[in-house]
């Protein structure tokens, strides 16, 4: 996979991709980030970038001439008529806005199939709209709140999109059972319905994650993930999924595929949540 990444500000990604599972997927050719640094498209001796927002107000706006140089340089021309929509080949374009869809593990898992994404990043008011209409595919935003600037935003989508890349993580099974991962239906299920993952699962959140030594600050890891008894360990781990989803995420119990064991469970955790 192959991110392209046009930005003011090249230098920032520096370190966020040279750690990790960023910098390991690199290193074994699974991923490639580019950078594109903006001003090189400019032909001024400012190396202007912005101009003033027609109709007055704050701030300034990213032209669009440098924007469309920079694309065109990577090969992306004007989606005409968007006739290349069908074209599973084209890169997808994608503007970094806080006006844009939400970004999630789903859409996540959706880019991971694309072979190259194209990821712009705007600053100051944000990007000439004309760059939207003409060059993207979509508009996505990492949350509901305002950033300076795309960068962190692209960098979260290369870090999430990447680790769901074939052979990025050790595991290949790993990325589904986490957190928002993939519905029960879609998974290993034993007899009695509970996922044989050994990870969180089916849309709801992971459970918590214990490791040595067993007592620490006073506190002992649950006795259950110290006994070796895999199906008591399992029936755990699902309940604690749902009491912390409950919890923290109660929105993503209505699309999570809950079965008859699951149902049960969560009104047992609400009326003892209720009583305290
Ligand atoms: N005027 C814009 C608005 O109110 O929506 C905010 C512009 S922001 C200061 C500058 C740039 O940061 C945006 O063009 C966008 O690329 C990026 N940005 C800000 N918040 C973001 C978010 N939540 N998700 C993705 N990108 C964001």
């Amino acid at each position: 996979m192959q991110f392209e990444i046009i930005t003011i500000f090249p230098g920032f990604f520096a370190g966020i991709f040279e750690h990790g599972i960023v910098r390991r997927a690199q290193a074994e050719g699974l991923v490639t980030a580019n950078l594109h640094d903006l001003r090189a498209f400019t032909h001024d001796r400012h190396r202007t970038v912005d101009d003033r927002p027609f109709g007055g107000g704050e701030g300034m706006v990213l032209k669009p001439e440098p924007l469309a140089e920079a694309l065109s340089s990577i090969g992306i021309s004007p989606l005409a008529g968007r006739e290349y929509e069908q074209d599973s080949s084209r890169p997808r374009v994608i503007l970094l806005s806080a006006q844009g869809r939400p970004f999630s593990q789903a859409v996540a898992r959706e880019l991971a199939k694309t072979k190259r994404i194209v990821l712009i990043c705007g600053r100051y008011e944000g990007v000439d709209e004309r760059i939207n209409q003409l060059y993207c595919d979509m508009e996505l935003s990492i949350g509901d709140y305002v950033l300076s600037g795309g960068e962190l935003a692209a960098a979260v989508v290369v870090d999430t999109v990447m680790r769901l890349v074939p052979g990025v993580l050790g595991n290949e099974a790993s990325g589904e059972f986490e957190s928002f991962g993939v519905r029960d239906a879609d998974i290993d299920v034993d007899l009695e319905g509970v996922p044989r993952s050994q990870h969180g699962s089916g849309g709801l959140l992971d459970y918590p994650h214990y490791t040595r030594p067993a007592e620490f600050a006073g506190l002992r890891a649950p006795e259950v993930l110290l006994n070796g008894d895999h199906q008591q360990i399992r029936r755990w781990r699902r309940e604690q999924q749902l009491r912390k989803t409950l919890r923290n995420r109660p929105d993503l119990l209505k699309a999570a595929s809950l079965n008859e064991g699951d149902q049960r469970l969560l009104i047992a955790i609400r009326e003892e949540e209720g009583e305290k």
